[in-house]
């Protein structure tokens, strides 16, 4: 305390004269856009001249600052403090700052419309050999890039139970600031982009709404945001609704059939589905709804498992009287609530053939990649324009 008190008796000589304007500085965090230093400032004193300063000078002054964001606490007319410090703030709970509004990072993707142009694809061959050379003898304690949907630079980490010798690099390699995988970091972004050529706030539908993504589009999208959960069971229902609030997410949770949606008909811009198509065993039929609510060039981004083969592999089937049939080894996904839900398919590219024939007029396999964004290879992501 004395020698904070120190401090400021020694930077009162050279306070600032009324009306001295010498640079912009964030009360709490005391980082300065310029200007002169005055060195011996302590941090309890220039917060406390800042403070005086900003109640003298209105709201007018204020702006947000360059290096933690905070949109209210920079003031106008200060003079310099200890010039070009870094926000402590920021580097501690880089999580607390705002949304940047445009993400700077624009990922470089492989676009590919049928098994036959993917066979010998000279695109696809040289991202798996980058992919493939990047992974051998991989430190995984240290990933360093730029985030292609939250533009952090922090890097990216594997998840904590994953095994650093097999990762699992589509699933488990999280980016440390929006912790999303890099299946989602670049099924999302692809989402994102699309919409941007919008002349109106997009109407967006999530085909599974209690999830981390769900949450951190409801924070980040501007326009309508929609979603819904499969679960019949009124005590899940209530499970998943806890479970969604807990999580920072708003309103209500809704429930939906993907093979009977209530939405009107060409009522939404967009709708994305990360992994829901393999356990709908009526699938063609939820490919059909999507086209059926979508907008006339409206777009449907999906990923689901894909074996990058030409045929769709059929795992599960329910036969006419409603039983599930198993024609291959049960493989069940892990589930917050349920536990684990049984995977009918694993699909080919021929699934491509299943939105053209409900009625979408370019289909794609997208394949986001730059080992500079912690992509590798093997990322593709359906997108279908309606
Ligand atoms: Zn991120």
């Amino acid at each position: 305390m004395a020698r904070r008190a120190r401090n400021w008796n020694q930077s009162s000589s050279a306070a600032p004269r009324a009306g001295a304007e010498t640079g912009l500085y964030c009360v709490p965090h005391l980082h300065s856009s310029g200007g002169s230093s005055l060195e011996s400032w302590s941090r309890v004193g220039v917060r406390r001249l800042a403070r005086r300063h900003a109640r003298r000078s209105g709201s007018g002054n204020l702006r947000p600052c360059a290096t933690c964001l905070s949109s209210r606490q920079l003031v106008a007319g200060l003079p310099g403090s200890r010039t070009r410090r870094r926000c402590a703030q920021a580097r501690r709970s880089p999580a607390s700052r705002p949304p940047t509004k445009e993400p700077p990072v624009r990922m470089d993707h492989l676009t590919v419309r049928s098994w036959q142009e993917r066979d010998g694809h000279e695109g696809v061959r040289d991202a798996w050999l980058a992919s493939r050379e990047a992974l051998v003898g991989r430190d995984w304690s240290q990933v360093a890039g730029t985030c292609g949907l939250c533009g952090s630079s922090r890097g990216f980490v594997l998840t904590e139970s994953m095994d650093p010798r097999q990762p699992d690099i589509r699933e488990g390699l999280l980016c440390r600031e929006c912790r999303h995988n890099s299946r989602i970091r670049s099924s999302l972004r692809l989402l994102l982009d699309q919409l941007e050529s919008l002349d109106h706030p997009p109407a967006v539908y999530l085909t599974e709404q209690v999830t981390g993504t769900f949450i951190w589009l409801q924070r980040h999208l501007r326009g309508t945001l929609l979603g819904s959960e499969f679960e019949p069971s009124f005590l899940k229902r209530m499970a998943l609704t806890r479970r969604f609030h807990q999580a920072g997410g708003k309103g209500t949770v809704e429930y939906q059939d993907v093979t009977k949606l209530n939405f009107a008909d060409a009522s939404l811009d967009a709708i994305a589905s990360f992994e829901v198509f393999e356990h709908v065993p009526d699938y063609r039929t939820a490919v059909s709804e999507f086209a059926r609510v979508l907008k006339p060039g409206g777009t449907c981004v999906a990923t689901f498992p894909f074996t990058d083969g030409p045929d769709t592999i059929t795992r599960a089937l329910v036969d006419e009287e409603g039983e599930v049939r198993h024609l291959l080894e049960p493989e069940y996904h892990g589930d917050p609530i349920s536990g684990g839900v049984l995977c009918f398919y694993h699909f080919g590219w021929d699934v491509l053939d299943v939105f053209r024939s409900a009625g979408f007029s370019d289909v794609r396999m997208v394949m986001p990649c730059g080992l500079e964004h912690g992509l590798f290879y093997g990322l593709w992501t359906l997108v279908a324009t309606r």
